[in-house]
């Protein structure tokens, strides 16, 4: 029997890369995975819940959640307040379960301080052009803010560096399996405990 701990388990990703794709196939996939729900000021897109794909909250709700200590982290991207709220991940990765967190690179770097076993997974598109036929495609955004987008995406990857691992969203079959293979892989090293043979 292996240590029970869950993992926790960072994925960044430019916009238009497609995680949301591959995370919902690996959840999928994989049953002990769970996601962690984030707090942001931006107004839902279609089709997205409160309390499901995030948090909407007022950026005067956001500030007393901030004066509370509630989060994390929080970072401003492309205009909009995003955070990490405290209240579940603990408890989930006590509990064993398996952790996913999606967010932006600077908000990587700070939970990899605050949780420096957790894993930092990196999701690149095969190429810039293609992004931003993706991002048209999605057609969640207008021409002013795909190329916002765009501008930041090429600044997000060249934090790729910092990640343990980096998966090019080609195929999405295959983006998915190496997901899987990476957690599973992860919860193999000995660093996460040694399995008790009796
Ligand atoms: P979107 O508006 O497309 O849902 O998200 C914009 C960016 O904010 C994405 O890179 C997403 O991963 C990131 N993001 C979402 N939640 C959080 C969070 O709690 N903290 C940080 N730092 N970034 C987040």
């Amino acid at each position: 029997m292996r240590n029970k701990k869950g993992l926790l388990i960072v994925v960044s990703a430019p916009a238009g890369c497609g995680k949301d794709t591959i995370l919902e196939a690996a959840f999928n996939l994989c049953d002990n995975l769970h996601y962690s729900v984030s707090v942001t000021t931006r107004t839902p897109r279609d089709g997205e819940q409160d309390g499901v794909h995030y948090f909407f909250k007022t950026r005067e709700e956001f500030a007393e959640m901030l004066k509370n200590n509630e989060l994390f982290e929080h970072t401003e991207y492309a205009g909009n307040l995003y955070g990490t709220p405290k209240s579940t991940i603990p408890e989930m990765l006590e509990a064993g379960k398996d952790v996913v967190l999606i967010i932006e690179v600077e908000g990587a770097e700070n939970i990899k301080k605050i949780f420096p076993d957790c894993v930092l997974i990196f999701v690149l598109p095969p190429s810039l052009a293609e992004l931003e036929r993706r991002l048209k495609k999605r057609g969640t955004e207008t021409g002013d803010t795909i190329k916002r987008r765009i501008d930041i995406a090429k600044i997000e990857m060249s934090f790729v560096k910092n990640y343990d691992y980096v998966i090019i969203n080609e195929r999405i079959e295959d983006a998915v399996a190496a997901f899987a293979a990476v957690i599973q892989a992860e919860k193999l090293t000995v660093k996460r405990g040694l399995p008790i043979i009796s």
